[in-house]
């Protein structure tokens, strides 16, 4: 409720730490520079799911083509090898039914494929999660470098962990739409615990894991309980603006365990108008996630 009435200046400015500018070009800029300052990895996101235009539909595809382009042009990361990875939402790319997402989704995982580029298909609400899974595993299927994202809330999930093949790429989160009671936990904590436990399983199937949580008891609890089993197959993730940097360097040093990839999720938008209603969908979703950006925003002040 209050995320409606907070006036757009004010999501503006809440939003900075959290965007990393109004363009590909300065996403591509944030990435570079934090692989040079702390060797993280980057994976790049256009701020525009959930459109209402058909012209939007159409500047989301192009706009994501650029995207592999530019990633795939870039060459401030040596040998390449450590070039960002793109993430996207299906709902980007539909006004209608959902199923009208797949053919623009499959057109992007194609260009991805032939450019070497890494895609991951971000995990929406529980009425994406068939789609979405089908069409990660058929990339994979296709052996396209396409990760799949499962969401630890969702009871189903656990069901889901089966349908990847070793050498697949699955990043677990616990999941930051608010679901029904019928389909999911809304235990904190059991969310979290599902996290450990599914990537143990995870692992010992063959895939490779990406442990994305802000959480640092759970950050540490993964470097320690779970990567030691496979480390080569294990990476940490999180979000640009929310301050993790001592837990970052901590993980990719090896002072927690064995040492690990660090990647930085890094949302963009092309003008603020989409960045400001991204913002505003994620305060809707989880009230509390203003206050910690209210917080936040005031501890740097
Ligand atoms: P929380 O339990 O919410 O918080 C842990 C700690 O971090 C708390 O101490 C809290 O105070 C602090 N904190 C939380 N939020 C902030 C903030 N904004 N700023 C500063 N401090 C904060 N969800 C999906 O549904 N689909 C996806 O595809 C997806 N991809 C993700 C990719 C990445 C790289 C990351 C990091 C998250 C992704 N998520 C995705 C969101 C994930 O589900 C959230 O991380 C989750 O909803 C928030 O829960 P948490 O367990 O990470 O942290």
């Amino acid at each position: 409720m209050l995320s409606r009435i907070v006036p757009g200046f004010m999501v503006r400015w809440f939003a900075r730490p959290y965007v990393a500018g109004e363009s590909l070009a300065a996403a591509l800029d944030v990435a570079a520079a934090r692989w040079k300052d702390g060797s993280l990895r980057a994976t790049l996101d256009l701020l525009g799911e959930d459109v209402t235009e058909a012209a939007q539909v159409d500047r989301n595809v192009a706009t994501y083509l650029r995207m592999i382009d530019a990633v795939a042009a870039d060459d401030r990361y040596g040998n390449g090898g450590s070039r960002p990875s793109i993430s996207l939402k299906p709902s980007a790319f539909t006004i209608g039914e959902r199923e009208a997402a797949c053919d623009p989704v499959r057109k992007l995982a194609e260009r991805a494929h032939e450019r070497g580029v890494a895609l991951t298909i971000d995990m929406e609400d529980q009425r994406w999660t068939d789609l979405t899974l089908d069409l990660c595993v058929e990339f994979q299927g296709r052996g396209f470098d396409v990760g799949a994202v499962l969401q630890t809330r969702l009871h189903r999930t656990e069901g889901d962990l089966g349908r990847f093949a070793p050498g697949a790429r699955v990043r677990l989160v616990i999941g930051i739409y608010p679901e029904p009671e019928d389909v999911a936990t809304t235990d904190k904590r059991v969310m979290k615990e599902r996290m450990l436990a599914y990537s143990k399983t995870l692992l010992d199937r063959g895939v490779f894991v990406e442990f994305a949580t802000h959480d640092v008891e759970f950050l540490e609890r993964f470097v320690r309980e779970v990567a030691p089993a496979a480390p080569d197959r294990c990476e940490v993730q999180l979000l640009l603006g929310v301050p993790r940097k001592k837990t970052a360097t901590r993980i990719r040093e090896g002072d927690l365990g064995p040492a690990l990839p660090v990647r930085l999720y890094i949302p963009f938008a092309l003008g603020w108008d989409q960045a400001t209603a991204y913002l505003r969908r994620r305060m809707a979703e989880s009230p509390s996630t203003m206050w910690l950006v209210l917080r936040n925003v005031f501890k740097r002040s």
